[in-house]
């Protein structure tokens, strides 16, 4: 795949367009999906990990800190959209990375070094006491903001919930959004109406944990109740493909037919899962005609270059 490094691009929301996604299945039912593109934003940076930062780079800002800093794996979407962020305001950042350092940077690591970002290396064992290294890591980075992995927390639910003020809410009946961290779907949670909201959680949850649905069996479910109240929504863990990051064969089919009818790009850990999911859904009759589908594009297509070349027809 090729690979464009970006550098001063701007993040931009009015770039954010709402795309019809047509599909037999919808139309033999009677139902309407709409896509909202998250994903234009910025060529590289997740659109969700955007709105999850808001908060903490406003803060970062009022309380005059120098930078910021979080945690993350070496494919992270979050320290790749936390990079950008800082640059575009004047920030500085440092990503402490799960494992040692590699001896050749994936792209999404060069990315995050394009953006000026600091990278320190910390052993998978090491990285288990975030505690401790976060200490060690202010030390070293004082007057740095911190900010939990993944965006995680009250700020980055904020930031999260303000995404349904892109789209006409009242034209729609369900909203469906990607599970990682749980944050933009509690987010999503909170700032929906009367519409029913649908989580695709695209990790490996146990059988056992998985409980009934909206039963508190797992962490993720005890995470979005604790800050989304006692809203109703729908969480799926079927869709994983063998677990986060993982893919398989028929996922990729999947995904480029989704881009040879709808031009629209959906990513192998997320959104590719979510729309796929929901395809799936409307097959076994969960909408009803004349329901109409708001799906949240989250972003995430760096995270498609490390598939081999060719893999994908986009
Ligand atoms: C991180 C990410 C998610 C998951 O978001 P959470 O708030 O952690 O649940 C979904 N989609 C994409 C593209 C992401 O990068």
């Amino acid at each position: 795949m090729n690979e464009t490094i970006h550098t001063d691009e701007k993040t931009d929301i009015a770039r954010i367009r709402i795309d019809r996604w047509t599909n037999a299945v919808f139309e033999d039912r009677e139902v309407q999906a709409d896509i909202l593109r998250l994903d234009l934003i910025h060529p590289v940076i997740s659109g969700n990990k955007w709105f999850k930062l808001k908060y903490s780079l406003s803060d970062a800002l009022a309380q005059q800190k120098k930078g910021l800093i979080s945690f993350g794996g070496a494919w992270s979407n979050h320290l790749v959209a936390m990079a950008c962020a800082c640059r575009q305001y004047g920030l500085k950042s440092t990503g402490i990375i799960r494992g040692e350092e590699p001896a050749v940077f994936n792209p999404t690591l060069r990315q995050m070094k394009a953006y000026g970002m600091d990278l320190v290396f910390v052993s998978r064992a090491g990285y288990r006491d975030k505690e401790a290294i976060l200490k060690t890591a202010l030390d070293r980075y004082p007057q740095y903001y911190y900010v939990p992995e993944g965006g995680q927390g009250d700020k980055g639910i904020a930031g999260a919930a303000e995404i349904l003020s892109l789209a006409p809410l009242e034209q729609y009946t369900h909203i469906t959004c990607a599970v990682g961290t749980g944050t933009t779907f509690a987010g999503i949670i909170n700032a929906a109406g009367k519409q029913q909201c649908i989580g695709v959680c695209c990790l490996k949850i146990p059988l056992s944990e998985q409980a009934s649905e909206n039963a508190p069996g797992n962490e993720l479910n005890r995470y979005i109740q604790s800050h989304a109240g006692s809203r109703r929504y729908h969480l799926y863990f079927d869709y994983h493909f063998g677990g986060y990051a993982r893919h398989t064969p028929a996922l990729l089919a999947f995904m480029n037919e989704v881009y040879l009818t709808n031009g629209i790009p959906t990513d192998i850990v997320y959104t590719g899962k979510l729309l796929y999911a929901i395809i799936n859904l409307a097959q076994k009759d969960h909408f009803q005609k004349g329901d109409r589908i708001l799906v949240i594009h989250s972003g995430g297509l760096l995270g498609n270059r490390s598939l081999s070349e060719g893999a994908l027809c986009f």
